[in-house]
């Protein structure tokens, strides 16, 4: 299984992959691209917008099932909050 990845330390906020590909990647709201859908990945526009970001910081990588299972699972067991699934983070009031 595969996983968009981007290196947002080393984004630029130059948009490129934003205006080539809106149905992937989004601005946060420091202005840096992120991931905003993994389904669909063989899509042109999406090879597209990796192949046009200048700095290169977007990947396809791969993802083993148990990589992902632990990706799902939540950061911590006692959550409540709406965000995430945990009492012990900075979601919690
Ligand atoms: S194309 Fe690359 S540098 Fe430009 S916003 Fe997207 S991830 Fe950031």
């Amino acid at each position: 299984m595969k996983k968009i990845v981007i290196q947002n330390e080393s984004c630029i906020g130059c948009g490129a992959c934003v205006g080539i590909d809106a149905e992937h990647f989004t601005f946060s709201d420091e202005g840096f691209s992120v991931v905003k859908s993994q389904e669909n990945l063989d899509s042109a526009a999406l090879a597209d917008a990796i192949d046009a970001c200048p700095v290169a910081i977007i990947s396809l990588e791969e993802t083993n099932e148990a990589d992902q299972a632990k990706n799902e699972e939540p950061i911590h067991d006692d959550c409540s909050c709406d965000e995430c699934d945990c009492t012990n983070c900075e979601h919690q009031n």
